[in-house]
């Protein structure tokens, strides 16, 4: 069965064809600047590529029509028609503590997205105008909504609560949700592959690090803490956002320079991370070469990253009591191998010892730590979409 992944933005949308049978990727692409003019790019193996070209989309059902004649055109598509497409899967960043999983879109699972936008404001409406528009394009296919933070939704109060008041909770649904659940889910079951043993005799720390980055300890298949909280802002340092900080900071700042609470969270989000501290690039490729060129701010924002992916590590391993593998992904996880070395380098008190020359890879998924590691050390490339395709699939056979 083949699954169209869809990633709708307000202005945007990504969308893949996938068979999560075979893991085989038939065909994807983009769609961009919907409701402004509209520029279609499509990919796919031995095909004509098209590269940003011209279609108008006034909506997001005209972007949609786009992929899917793309996808079943006669001369450079990769199927016969739309009854090739089993499901789609769509991508959803907040399912609040109502969705502890995938679901098969109805008309209830629409409501409970739109309860969830106070919670993400930017993301919610724009993943429900993509659903809205392939039901009025695809009618009759099912429809899988899978969610960033579903994934977390197994961990204990303990680790979710924020020390406020009880309210903050219960009227106000303020608790750690994290993000990025279906990267952390991906990898986690492609480590137990990887070590030949089921999930739930596992305690992984996943080490998802891009330019938003996050941290989750896996405890029997179960996410059980993370790194990012009520929103993507928390954690370690990223690309631009701050991470975890003295909330003391704001008020002081915001006095000092005469600031309302919206300009200084467009500074944590936008001018903070590794970009605030270095004034160089949010790009770590940009801060490595800074670095090397003798630039200090930008070795330091790499060090603070690296260092705050460290003490996750170590603090997650004493959360579960333990940790059998670290898995490394995404942008930085995947392609730095020097970076990965600075994080999980001189822990071989808890077990941990990287093994030099396997680390030296880009990309591939492969064992990064000696034989004799008691800890093994993952470098596992992620694949949100194939995991979205995954469930989808999974939900649509029943
Ligand atoms: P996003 O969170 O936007 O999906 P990615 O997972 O694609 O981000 O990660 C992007 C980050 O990965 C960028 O900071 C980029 O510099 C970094 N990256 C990619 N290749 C390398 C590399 N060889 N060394 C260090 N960082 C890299």
């Amino acid at each position: 069965m083949n699954i169209l992944v869809i990633n709708a933005g307000s202005s945007s949308l990504k969308y893949q064809l996938l068979n999560p049978d075979t893991g085989v990727l038939l065909a994807k692409g983009l769609c961009e600047r919907i409701g402004i003019d509209g520029k279609f790019t499509y990919k796919a193996d031995g095909k004509k590529t098209l590269d940003a070209v011209d279609i108008p989309m006034p909506t997001h059902s005209e972007a949609i029509q786009a992929v899917l004649d793309a996808l079943a055109d006669k001369d450079n598509g990769v199927i016969a028609s739309m009854s090739e497409i089993g499901a789609v899967g769509h991508r959803v960043v907040h399912g609040g503590e109502a969705f502890n999983k995938s679901v098969l879109i109805d008309d209830n699972v629409m409501k409970a997205i739109e309860y969830c936008i106070p919670l993400a404001p930017l993301h919610n409406p724009a993943n429900l105008t993509g659903i809205r528009a392939c039901q009025k394009v695809m009618s009759g296919v099912p429809m899988v909504a899978v969610f960033d933070t579903a994934f977390h939704q197994t961990m204990p109060p303990k680790a979710y609560m924020y020390a406020l008041p009880y309210e903050y909770y219960e009227d106000d649904k303020v608790r750690r949700y994290g993000f990025h659940g279906t990267s952390h889910k991906y990898v986690a079951g492609r480590a137990a592959a990887m070590l030949g043993k089921p999930a739930e005799d596992l305690k992984l720390i996943s080490c998802h690090l891009g330019n938003g980055s996050s941290v989750t300890a896996i405890d029997g298949g179960k996410s059980v803490d993370t790194s990012m909280g009520f929103t993507p802002l928390a954690g370690v340092p990223m690309g631009t956002r701050s991470g975890d900080l003295d909330a003391g900071i704001l008020q002081y700042i915001m006095n000092k320079k005469g600031m309302n609470i919206d300009e200084m969270l467009n500074v944590l989000n936008k001018q903070s991370g590794v970009q605030g501290v270095s004034g160089v690039s949010s790009d770590f490729r940009d801060l490595g070469n800074a670095g090397k060129e003798g630039n200090a701010r930008a070795a330091l924002a790499v060090d603070m990253f690296n260092y705050g992916v460290k003490k996750l590590i170590g603090s997650y391993a004493a959360a579960m009591g333990g940790v059998d593998a670290i898995i490394f992904t995404a942008g930085v996880g995947e392609n730095s191998a020097e970076q990965r070395l600075a994080i999980a380098g001189g822990l071989e008190f808890m077990g941990v010892k990287m093994d030099e020359a396997a680390n030296n890879v880009r990309g591939k998924e492969t064992v990064i730590s000696t034989p004799d590691s008691k800890v093994k050390v993952l470098l596992i490339p992620t694949n949100e979409e194939l995991m979205i395709a995954m469930d989808t699939a999974a939900i649509v056979k029943g």
